[in-house]
């Protein structure tokens, strides 16, 4: 087989329906311009992010299998990389050869890659290329990775922005009933909101683990919207609440801080959704920076990378929750024994209304099967290759130049 044509199509966060302007702290909220915590600045986020929020990769062979790819953010950049580099490196290949065409993608963007949007292209190729090899397999790629490990995919329910605390104990009530035991908030303060916002912090985790009571697994995402000595503190307030971790307590390049701040609490720590490639992610797990670790195969070097990483990371046993649960990741977690859980975005029934029936956010419109998680799981993907058939009408509705 060979890889004839090599496509990139842009997508606008209008895809995701409404774009989520959820008060929450974020590595922006340091700047008035950018900061959302009261909920009175709904622009915020778009200020920095969008509006191109997704880029499809489409990988043509000669025999007829085309298979497709999903980047985020950057993506005019990811687009100009896949168009202007990659798509050069690949075209007379043969796909099935992953090993050597991400070695050949990697080393060729060395210059101006490493991380970011580079490898964010080489992984939207790469999942392509799995695409193509489960579809000319007539198989599920989880099967090609050696999967099912398990029969269902546990998920937890993320979303629980902080609206208001009547709002945030009904929402993580309703996730209960609807058969999930594990779920993720966000918190709303950093450290320029003081002592104050350390309060209201505390309060809104209080608030969530009171209306689920301690046998539901809860998590809290503060976004790189922390420092070390922020994150120290606020952790020291949040021990007796029982958090199955914290996210992303710093940016992303602070590995010792990282390192200082697991070693101040008995809440794990989590992180990995802004690192790349292994080499990245080695530093996190050598440097004992984290003790749940979550890649996204869309930025960390697609699934072939996403591979290799697990492999170290249960090697030092820190379980992989990969970042978002998208249809690839639900694959590598089908397939994986350190991989227990699925990040699943619902819709709280109050924003249901606002979102015209939808069930799910991110990217789904798309698509034809996006994930969909009933009683707190998902069953295992459908279909062949990475369960990536296009709605074709609605990426030409959503596609800009
Ligand atoms: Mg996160």
């Amino acid at each position: 087989m060979e890889i004839t044509a090599v496509s990139a199509t842009n997508v606008s966060t209008e895809s995701w329906g409404e774009f989520v302007e959820f008060p929450l702290v974020t590595v922006m909220s340091e700047y008035e311009e950018y900061n959302n915590a009261e909920g009175d600045n709904p622009q915020a986020r778009r200020k920095w992010m969008g509006p191109v929020g997704d880029v499809v990769v489409e990988v043509e062979t000669d025999a007829g299998i085309t298979g497709v790819g999903h980047g985020n953010w950057a993506t005019g950049a990811i687009a100009t990389i896949v168009d202007e580099t990659l798509s050069k490196l690949i075209v007379g290949e043969d796909p099935h050869e992953r090993e050597t065409l991400w070695d050949v993608m990697y080393r060729a963007t060395i210059p101006f890659g490493r991380k970011g949007a580079a490898v964010e292209a080489i992984s939207a190729v790469d999942l392509a290329l799995w695409d193509i090899a489960g579809k000319a397999a007539n198989k599920p790629v989880y099967e090609l990775l050696g999967g099912p490990v398990r029969e269902e995919i546990p998920c937890y329910a993320s979303n629980l922005h902080p609206v208001d605390h009547e709002t945030l104990e009904q929402e993580a009530i309703d996730y209960v009933e609807q058969g999930f035991d594990a779920m993720k908030m966000r918190f709303q303060y950093g450290p320029s909101a003081g002592r104050s916002g350390m309060k209201k912090n505390e309060e809104i985790v209080a608030t969530v683990r009171d209306a689920v009571g301690h046998d539901i697994k809860l998590a809290a995402d503060a976004y790189m919207g922390w420092n070390v000595r922020y994150a120290k503190k606020m952790l020291d307030r949040l021990e007796k609440y029982d958090l199955e971790w914290v996210e992303e307590p710093v940016i992303p390049d602070d590995i010792e801080g990282y390192a200082d701040v697991r070693a101040s609490t008995d809440i794990p720590i989590s992180g990995g959704e802004h690192e790349f490639t292994r080499w990245g992610h080695k530093e996190l797990l050598e440097r004992g920076a984290v003790d749940i670790l979550q890649p996204d195969v869309h930025r960390c070097g697609g699934l072939t990378e996403l591979r290799r990483i697990d492999a170290m990371a249960s090697a030092h046993d820190v379980p992989v929750i990969p970042h978002s649960g998208t249809n690839p990741h639900l694959h590598f977690i089908a397939a994986s024994t350190n991989a227990p859980m699925a990040e699943y975005f619902p819709i709280p029934e109050w924003y249901k209304e606002q979102r015209e029936g939808k069930d799910s956010t991110y990217a789904d419109a798309i698509y034809q099967h996006p994930p969909s998680a009933e009683d707190g799981v998902i069953g295992l993907p459908e279909g062949e290759g990475l369960s990536a058939e296009l709605n074709r009408e609605a990426l030409d509705h959503f596609a800009v130049e």
